[in-house]
């Protein structure tokens, strides 16, 4: 029987009334004929309320027990979409992280799926169960339960659909689809029908939240079919799928990360390895890099300012200050209070201009850029967190996204 993976957030599992449509949405598919796995996330703002719960207690509280404690909100939705579909008169089971089987590396709180096993999956499908999984959440080889980052359900239900081979995984969410830009920001945002996995996949890297961006390579990877919709209304939704011939728009979406930071390291040795002795020891310590910039060395000496999240400066910074005293930089500058603004399309390939567009578009808004990166299909730039949404709404109209 055809397997399908239905996906369902926050927001559409917050109360008992949309855990029911929820259930209610999976029972149909299982009356249609499939076999069904659902994958819950913790409900509403559950998993902000445990985070600032363990802040209360301790300023840095040990990433192990943080994902001992954030992985108890799936725990408690699967348990209550269990109850509510066997209200419906099927049969479900619900199960966490562990007992799916979902192995992964021992990074807490930003976990890597290492391999999933399907059997007992496979079985109480076979035996007629709409199987509910826990979202978000692992175990590693010593049994520690792990977590996949923030917004990591979307990541479980590809990764299941992945390894079932499922028809279809579809993410129940509380917008219309993907939009050319975080709805909830810019009125004038458009649903898009069909993205790309390359363009959702940037998008996603970048910041859109929608989706989260480790999904997306498990989607393209296994040639997943994903649909992005809404789940309190029978709306189609955005399918992201392979980048189909017809190119409508030089530029896709407008992302942003709100929250992030920048360290400068001046005056560091023009010599072989020096980027290498740095980027190293942030890598060991996990410490996800964004931007990184080197000027053209002058006299001997060249700076390297590099980005990470904000709430990653304070161990980025005691990592770059040991490399700093190593490598006898001269002077090491923490910045915060910065934004990263991106537009994103595979339009960008075939057409020229769209940097100088984009800087047009900033400059007529007098908004300061401090950092450029590039790939092929997008620009990014690291400005004033003050100009975020500034940024955001002159891209947005700059390019013409908010126009059918
Ligand atoms: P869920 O709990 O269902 O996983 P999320 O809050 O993680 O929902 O993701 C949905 C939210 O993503 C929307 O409410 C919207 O504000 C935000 N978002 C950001 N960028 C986009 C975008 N390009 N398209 C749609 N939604 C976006
Ligand atoms: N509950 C987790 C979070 O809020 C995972 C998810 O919702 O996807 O980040
Ligand atoms: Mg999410």
């Amino acid at each position: 029987m055809a397997v399908i993976v239905q996906k369902f957030g926050g927001t559409s599992v917050a109360n008992a009334e949309k855990i029911r449509g929820a259930a209610s949405r999976a029972v149909e598919a299982k009356r249609k004929g499939y076999d069904v796995v659902v994958v819950v996330s913790a409900r509403g703002h559950k998993t902000d309320e445990l985070v600032d719960l363990a802040k209360e207690i301790t300023r840095q509280p040990r990433p192990r027990e943080m994902d001992m404690l954030l992985a108890t909100g799936e725990q408690e939705s699967v348990a209550l979409m269990a109850m509510a579909v066997h209200e419906l008169g099927e049969e479900a089971i619900s199960l966490t992280g562990a007992q799916i089987g979902v192995l992964t590396d021992t990074t807490h709180t930003k976990a890597r799926i290492v391999s999933i096993s399907t059997e007992r999956m496979q079985e109480l499908l076979k035996a007629g169960n709409i199987v509910i999984a826990a979202g978000f959440q692992g175990v590693d080889a010593q049994m520690n339960i792990t977590t996949l980052g923030r917004g990591g359900s979307d990541t479980t239900a590809t990764a299941l659909a992945a390894v079932l081979n499922a028809e279809l995984c579809e993410i129940y969410t509380d917008v219309e689809g993907v939009f050319t830009t975080d709805p909830r920001l810019v009125k004038g945002a458009r649903k898009v029908d069909r993205i790309s996995y390359d363009e959702m996949l940037e998008l996603a890297s970048l910041g859109a939240g929608v989706m989260h961006s480790r999904s997306i390579e498990f989607a393209k990877k296994y040639g997943v079919q994903l649909r992005v919709r809404p789940a309190y209304s029978d709306g189609p939704g955005t399918l992201i799928a392979p980048e189909s011939d017809e190119v409508t728009s030089v530029v896709t979406g407008v992302a942003f990360v709100r929250n992030e930071a920048m360290i400068t390291l001046v005056g560091l040795p023009d010599q072989p390895g020096v980027m290498n002795t740095l980027f190293s020891s942030l890598s060991a310590e996990k410490i996800p890099v964004d931007m990184v910039v080197q000027n053209v060395a002058r006299e001997g000496t060249a700076n390297v300012t590099f980005t990470v999240a904000e709430d990653e400066l304070t161990a980025a910074l005691a990592v770059a200050k040991a490399a700093a005293a190593k490598l006898q930089a001269q002077d090491i500058v923490a910045t915060t209070g910065l934004s990263k603004v991106s537009v994103v399309g595979h339009g960008m390939q075939t057409h020229t201009g769209v940097a100088a567009r984009m800087f047009q578009v900033l400059a007529a808004h007098e908004i300061n850029i401090r950092v450029v990166t590039t790939s092929e299909i997008k620009i990014s730039v690291l400005i004033d967190r003050s100009r975020c949404d500034d940024a955001v709404l002159a891209a947005h109209s700059g390019f013409q996204l908010d126009k059918a």
